[in-house]
């Protein structure tokens, strides 16, 4: 829990997201993760002597990509700057980056918290490349190093120091993820890395405008320990702050096994990574037909769409469920070019639909029920053919078996269509009526209750084939008599 008292927490968050390019930012080495270690890396990976690197089309369109999808201002005259500096998983001794012209400026990404909506403000999306991977479990006396993830394209996603709390870094971090998945440049898997959270926060005293000391906890591997990791940061200093300490400048990793920080450096006076355009590339410029092009093959975004849903007056629940992946709100559209019933596609694709998938597995993409059959059902159904009960129960699991099958016939083959014929479906209510003559008069006397009674009887004996609406109606015109 975060008791900030007389203190409020500033947070600025760094998203890196490796991007699914089959090729490295400046090499054709391929990205495939999982790799034999050490396998795809080439001499212009390693900036060998003589070798020159060139710039992969697809990771500039990717970048792009994101930043129209948040709002960002897209720089047209961009060059790639060396950040120098010395780590071992770093075969350059620099890694290629962008410095003081990002290609995406600005923007904001929104976000759904419990007291509204928040547009949290982006600094800036800049392209970059990877280092490699420092393995320190594998050998007792060595650190090993894999450098397959050298060169690999990342973009990193910087906010403004606008986020005050751990629940809406957790939610921003969600819809960061959500995003790269949608516009399919990056998996958003961040157990495998593809996706890591730097978070700095800082304290401050309510209604001051300065920023207090930061610290930055270092590659949060999971979106519940950036908010774990917030959390105990800002508890942390808020204890220092009342107990007069002062809060150094810090670089800190998270425990995951004890949900706290610990100190790995302090940060000295400014960083020395003798930033320079890189010589050995070409600035580029964007033409307006580039991005016009990359604009408008952007594919309708989960905001938009939750928004269009509203419209359509679904509830602000069964429009977030239907925008929580591409997947899910694609197969939703073409169902809709089938049938007009939206509020029926959303209870079949947040209940029975969804709960089968589920047991299989399966993505709305990957589903069996192939959306043009799911409206077909939806129609059934409107038209008093099929009851949603029977549909869900017994012809659900035999569409899945037969894809193929028109769902109509396989409905008849499975002798499930509903009876709205009047003689068939009094004969089982004056069934029921002279299995019971003592509800009967119950019923006659005033214990009105006793219609559901009846309704259960009458469905058993038809195998809930009896239209429940002309049961109802049959049932109450019997018993006034
Ligand atoms: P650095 O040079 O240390 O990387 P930047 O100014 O580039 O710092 O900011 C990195 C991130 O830290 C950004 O997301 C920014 O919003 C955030 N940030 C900067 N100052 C603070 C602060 N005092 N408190 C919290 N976050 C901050
Ligand atoms: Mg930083």
């Amino acid at each position: 829990m975060e008791n900030t008292g007389k203190y409020e927490a500033v947070i600025g968050l760094e998203v890196h997201a490796q991007l699914q390019t089959r090729s490295k930012l400046f090499s054709g080495d391929s990205t495939a993760f999982g790799s034999e270690p050490n396998t795809q890396v080439s001499a212009i990976s390693l900036a060998h002597p003589g070798t020159l690197p060139r710039t992969n089309k697809k990771a500039v369109e990717y970048v792009i990509k994101m930043g129209l999808a948040c709002h960002c201002e897209i720089e047209r005259f961009n060059y790639f700057a060396r950040k120098n500096y010395f780590y071992p998983d770093l075969p350059k001794g620099y890694q290629v980056s962008q410095h003081t012209t990002p290609i995406c400026k600005g923007g904001y990404v929104s976000i759904k918290t419990a007291a509204g909506k928040i547009d949290v403000q982006l600094n800036r999306i800049h392209l970059e490349e990877d280092a490699g991977k420092s393995i320190h479990d594998l050998d007792d006396d060595y650190t090993c190093i894999d450098l397959n993830r050298a060169g690999v394209p990342l973009i990193e996603i910087v906010t403004e120091p606008c986020i005050h709390s751990a629940e809406e870094a957790f939610l921003y971090v969600t819809e960061v993820r959500k995003l790269v998945r949608w516009l399919g440049v990056c998996d958003g898997n961040m157990e495998e890395g593809s996706l890591r959270c730097d978070a700095n926060v800082s304290i401050r005293l309510k209604g001051e405008k300065t920023l207090g000391t930061k610290v930055e906890v270092k590659n949060l591997n999971s979106i519940r320990n950036v908010k774990k990791a917030i959390e105990y940061e800002i508890e942390r200093m808020v204890h220092m702050a009342e107990k007069g300490e002062t809060i150094v400048q810090q670089t800190r990793s998270f425990d995951a096994d004890t949900d706290t920080t610990f100190a790995l450096r302090d940060k000295e006076e400014a960083n020395d990574y003798r930033y320079f355009p890189e010589p050995d590339l070409t600035p580029f410029k964007l033409t307006e037909e580039f991005i016009n092009g990359i604009k408008h093959a952007l594919p309708a975004l989960p905001e938009a769409l939750y928004q269009k849903y509203l419209q359509m007056e679904l509830s602000e629940y069964d429009a977030s469920q239907l925008t929580d992946d591409k997947a899910t709100a694609s197969y939703f559209e073409e169902v809709l070019l089938h049938t007009n019933n939206a509020k029926a596609v959303v209870n079949w694709m947040t209940g029975p639909l969804r709960q089968m998938l589920n047991e299989e597995g399966a993505s709305f993409e990957q589903s069996k029920v192939r959306p043009a059959a799911l409206a077909t059902v939806i129609g059934m159904i409107e038209a008093g053919k099929l009851s949603f009960s029977i549909a869900a129960s017994r012809l659900l699991p035999q569409m899945l078996q037969n894809p193929s099958v028109d769902p109509a016939e396989l409905a008849i083959n499975l002798n499930l269509i509903q009876v709205s014929d009047t003689s068939e479906i009094e004969a089982w209510v004056q069934q029921v009526m002279e299995k019971m003559p003592d509800k009967v008069a119950e019923y006659k006397r005033g214990k009105k209750g006793l219609i559901g009674l009846f309704m259960g009887e009458v469905k058993k004996l038809s195998k809930g084939k009896a239209d429940p609406k002309m049961t109802t109606q049959l049932l109450e015109e019997r018993l006034s008599k």
